[in-house]
């Protein structure tokens, strides 16, 4: 089977060799096997061949004049990983193989050579080249439909249940008409039950966000008390509700944290939810700031019903939900989200509990730019 039958049109390969018989020899051997070829005698003009020829394969020599091989390879990886690249030696020691492997090459070709050796490393360079331009294009697939399944959720699912929840605010106002007051109760429990599913898909288009936020992207330093002042003050009406103390003890204010604002206090008030969700009456929640290594850690400690030793692991997976008798209401997406988000503030989070006694959650935040004045 001749190299232009691989599904990947003509290949074309680049070969950059100081030595005119061996660029020659390779022309041939690979044109006749229906493949384009070019040809340079040093690394610059052969980089500048990258945009414009876009090699699949590309042969480099290793000793050349001008800038090495070593320097040609790493160039090309640097430009496009999917480019593959083969090293020409004359010298074929380990070292300079290995070296070069390093650099991103894919193989390495000893001088002198056959032509059926030169088809052989070719063959296998554009199997290598036709795997990964079809993994690179699974990849963008795949990120094109999860795109997809984040705008059909919000806008398909909760743009409709909006309305709905618009005609309810209508009927139950009378404005359409008088209504009893057995109808007022149940479209007030159907407004209930449906800002449940809004809450759901909130909370499940907040995780799916957080995916595509990239490390520091919108990072800041900020001071973590005010942060968690702020978590504190959302959940206070609900702590109120529920008979369960808030208490704040000892948080640094000179405490500072490099990241999301917003979305690490969603770290805190979902931890202080839980702990106040989860706790008995009269309970309590505990805020405490420690350090531990190069870490900031905040323990939030409730009084509440524990965790089993073999549920820890499990309670940060999405949608995960233990089921106990009487359970608060939930989406089991909480402490996925607080994974999430301590991820990509290199951060972790980690559970102590003991059943029906309480549980510590604990917030690890490199301390990196601790009270130095900010990032640079
Ligand atoms: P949700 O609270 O919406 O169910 P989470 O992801 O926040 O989802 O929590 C997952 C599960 O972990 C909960 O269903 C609950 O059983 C358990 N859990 C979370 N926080 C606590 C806590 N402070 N005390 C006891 N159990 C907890």
């Amino acid at each position: 089977m001749k190299l232009n039958s691989m599904n990947i049109g003509n290949p074309k390969i680049l070969i950059i060799d100081d030595e005119e018989a061996i660029c020659d020899a390779c022309c041939q051997v690979l044109s006749g096997e229906g493949c384009l070829t070019e040809v340079s005698f040093e690394g610059v003009s052969g980089l500048k061949k990258l945009d414009d020829f876009k090699p699949d394969v590309v042969f480099v020599d290793l000793k050349m004049p001008g800038i090495g091989g070593m320097e040609v390879l790493a160039k090309i990886a640097e430009k496009d990983t999917n480019i593959v690249t083969i090293v020409i030696t004359g010298y074929a020691t380990i070292e300079s193989a290995v070296e070069s492997m390093k650099n991103g090459a894919f193989d390495f070709l000893p001088k002198p050579f056959t032509p059926d050796e030169l088809r052989l490393i070719t063959r296998r360079a554009l199997e290598k080249r036709k795997a990964s331009l079809e993994a690179e294009r699974l990849k963008e697939e795949k990120e094109m439909m999860r795109q997809n399944f984040i705008s059909l959720v919000s806008h398909e699912l909760r743009t409709p249940l909006v309305a709905v929840m618009q005609y309810l605010e209508v009927l139950g106002g009378g404005i359409a008409g008088t209504i009893s007051q057995e109808q007022s109760r149940i479209i007030n429990r159907i407004k209930i039950r449906l800002n449940e599913l809004l809450a759901l898909i909130d909370r499940w288009l907040k995780l799916s966000r957080i995916e595509e936020l990239k490390l520091n992207e919108g990072f800041q330093d900020f001071s973590l008390a005010e942060v968690i002042d702020e978590a504190v003050e959302l959940v206070q009406p609900l702590a109120d509700e529920k008979n369960v103390s808030l208490q704040l003890k000892s948080i640094a204010p000179e405490i500072l944290v490099y990241g999301e604002r917003e979305m690490v206090k969603e770290i805190f008030t979902n931890l202080l939810n839980n702990g106040i969700k989860y706790n008995r009456e009269n309970g309590s929640v505990v805020v405490e700031s420690r350090e531990e290594g190069d870490f900031w850690v905040i323990d939030i400690s409730d009084t509440g019903v524990g965790i089993s030793d073999d549920q820890i692991p499990r309670v940060t997976e999405e949608f995960y939900r233990i089921k106990r008798e009487g359970s608060a209401a939930g989406s089991g997406l909480g402490l996925a989200i607080v994974k999430k988000i301590l991820d990509i503030h290199n951060g972790k989070l980690e559970i102590k509990s003991t059943l029906n006694q309480g549980s510590t959650f604990s917030v690890y935040l490199p301390r990196s730019s601790m009270m130095t004045g900010g990032h640079s």
